[in-house]
């Protein structure tokens, strides 16, 4: 964002108040802070307006590819590492159907993305794309698997370096905005033409190195075609990370724009091509496509996603309370544990096992797990009694007795105090709880 003096520089210095403001520089310092809209002065010159967006537009453009309720953002980071702030928006994945492989095995592939889901610490964890590749196989193969994944929610990836396939393939999807790959330097105004005729984002490479890819995105911005991914050269793992570096280390610090877009990578299904795919959701790929992947691999893929894209200041957490697991009943047993979910989602998992109905006192604790709210003074007999109070945890339980994590057996006695119960003191791990569980009953 420029500073209140970047835009003064720019405005017209009229002073005449019509923007509501005494003088112009009053009026830029509301817009270095972001608090009025440029649109408010009705002078400010065309070349101005252009410089003004240009200055104040993220380093790297926010790209959506698909339409709904699974639309795909991707871009928009402003950060070399995720300790320094947080990364906002998750590498894009998806998988690559080919026409080589024939329209039955498309069509396999396609569902295979379209169930890949599941929930992680209360968040559902899915593929989000499918990719469509025209390479070796018939075109109508192609174009009908197109119509097939245009028939479902998934964002969608057409990948055809023949303009006139391309072309064909965009006129079944018109409504679906997937992504173009891709431009090389050989096909780059064919493709910025049909880009730019449908509105669709579009990939540029084949560039033999990046100052080539810059210049191809600078011609394509040239010439209309803002919504740009980018896919540096990437021979094997070392070059493909120092190229995503370069090009995020350029948008990030250097503001360097015409650098300053999404990427993507695409492999194949190989070893080396999965430790790729790690890497590119680590640093820094927008968009990774893979072919064949193993569940077991790709499972893993998706949740070091989930971590990497979780904001570090931030804990994900679940709401406080009394929660039910099976149907508990007076007789049932009462544990406690903390608000963080992945502790919450654990402790759960691990009760489930037991297949004993229990009452989870969920104790808020900012979304801290168990030893780190205590040794921070956020998990305190005084904090579990009052939840204990709040949520009738008595009323709900003829038991009067709790269960309480091993790791802060230290709270027994003044816990025991505040609330009058038993203290049961569980296992210093949430796996130790089928067992215990099971010893003490429903
Ligand atoms: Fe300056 Fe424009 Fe505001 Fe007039 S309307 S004071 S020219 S910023």
């Amino acid at each position: 964002m420029p500073t209140a003096m970047d835009i003064y520089k720019l405005l017209p210095k009229k002073n005449c108040g019509e923007c509501k403001f005494p003088t112009c520089l009053a009026f830029a310092m509301q817009l270095a802070n972001q608090k009025v809209a440029l649109e408010a002065c009705p002078y400010v010159s065309p070349e101005a307006k252009a410089a003004l967006e240009e200055s104040g537009a993220p380093p790297i453009r926010l790209v959506t590819i698909g339409t709904g309720e699974l639309a795909v953002k991707i871009g928009d980071e402003t950060q070399l590492f995720r300790h320094d702030k947080t990364f906002y928006h998750p590498t894009m994945l998806g998988f690559v159907a080919d026409d080589a492989d024939g329209l039955d095995a498309m069509k396999a592939s396609i569902a295979a993305a379209q169930s890949m889901s599941f929930e992680r610490v209360g968040q559902m964890v899915r593929v989000d794309s499918v990719a469509l590749r025209h390479s070796t196989g018939r075109p109508e193969d192609f174009l009908e698997a197109v119509k097939t994944a245009a028939g479902g929610k998934l964002p969608m990836v057409l990948m055809a370096e023949d303009p006139k396939v391309m072309g064909d393939a965009v006129a079944v999807c018109a409504d679906k905005r997937p992504l173009l790959y891709r431009a090389t330097p050989q096909s780059i105004d064919s493709m910025i033409a049909l880009a730019k005729a449908c509105c669709f984002p579009l990939v540029l490479g084949g560039a033999s190195n990046l100052d080539e890819l810059a210049q191809m995105a600078d011609k394509a911005k040239k010439a209309g075609v803002s919504d740009l991914v980018l896919e540096p050269a990437a021979s094997n793992a070392s070059s493909m990370l120092e190229n995503l570096t370069i090009v995020r280390r350029a948008a990030v610090k250097k503001k360097f724009r015409p650098l300053g877009f999404p990427t993507i990578s695409v492999l194949g299904n190989s070893e080396s091509d999965l430790m790729k795919a790690a890497l590119g959701v680590m640093k820094y790929s927008s968009i990774v496509l893979l072919r064949d992947v193993p569940r077991e691999f790709l499972f893993p893929l998706m949740a070091l996603r989930q971590n990497i894209f979780t904001d570090p200041q931030v804990p994900i957490q679940v709401k406080a309370g009394l929660y039910t697991i099976g149907e508990p009943t007076e007789e049932s047993p009462v544990l406690f544990t903390t608000n963080f979910s992945l502790t919450y989602f654990t402790v759960r998992a691990d009760v489930e096992k037991s297949k004993v109905p229990v009452w989870l006192l969920v104790v808020d604790t900012d979304g801290q797990s168990v030893m780190t709210a205590f040794a921070a003074g956020k998990l305190t007999p005084e904090s579990v009694a009052k939840s204990v109070e709040t949520e009738k945890v008595k009323e709900k339980s003829k038991r009067n007795a709790i269960v309480i994590p091993g790791m802060v057996s230290r709270m027994s006695g003044k816990l025991n105090e505040l609330t009058g119960l038993k203290i049961v003191v569980g296992p210093r791990e949430s796996s130790g709880l089928p067992k215990m569980l099971k010893s003490i009953g429903p």
